[in-house]
């Protein structure tokens, strides 16, 4: 178990192990769920055919809620950044995940993620606009710029750049700063 856990992302060996020992003192029954669960999550899964979340139906939840707003499309790294935009609770609208981004160091190009089906769903709905919701990082530039020069006759946003709530602007580093003033909206 100890070993197991060892594999998983983010978990050293003294974790791993503190997390095997608080198992010991979990009810059978709860350890039964956990096994149950984790047996199943690549059986219960699968992509979403139009947004290519990864989820329990296709279409997923979100594609398939009548009350979410189908003419904005959130372009997204990966399935993780689909579930932090969801607890904020604030967007209405729906996802296209391009499951990695443009990154020829590890020979990644654009063929390699979804960005043809995000190029097909346009042609085919009605969208009035597409959120770049990319890591703010060299391969997210590029991918985010890659994508706009495919993108006509649609409107295209970019998250904005700027400072983290709660932080002072004293201690922001440089370039955070420059892409907040750059990124500055009329009050
Ligand atoms: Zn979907």
């Amino acid at each position: 178990m100890i070993e197991a856990f060892e594999r998983l992302p983010g978990i050293g060996p003294k974790s791993a192990a503190r997390l095997t020992y608080y198992l010991l003192h979990v009810p059978q029954g709860e350890l039964d769920k956990l096994a149950g669960a984790i047996s199943d999550l690549k059986r219960n899964t699968r992509e979403c055919l139009v947004c290519h979340n990864i989820s329990e139906s296709d279409p997923c939840d979100i594609c398939a809620d009548r009350d979410r707003d189908r003419s904005i499309i959130c372009v997204v790294e990966q399935p993780l950044d689909v579930l932090a935009i969801e607890r904020g609770d604030g967007y209405k609208g729906v996802y296209h995940v391009l499951h990695g981004v443009i990154d020829p160091l590890h020979n990644i190009g654009p063929e390699e993620i979804k960005i043809g089906e995000l190029i097909e769903r346009l042609r085919d709905e009605e969208v009035g606009e597409v959120i770049l919701a990319l890591n703010p990082n060299m391969e997210g530039e590029a991918t985010c710029l890659y994508v706009k020069r495919l993108l006509k006759n649609v409107k295209v946003t970019r998250l904005a750049h700027g400072l983290p709530v709660g932080a002072d602007i004293e201690y922001a580093d440089d370039r955070t700063l420059a892409h907040a003033l750059g990124g500055r909206r009329e009050y």
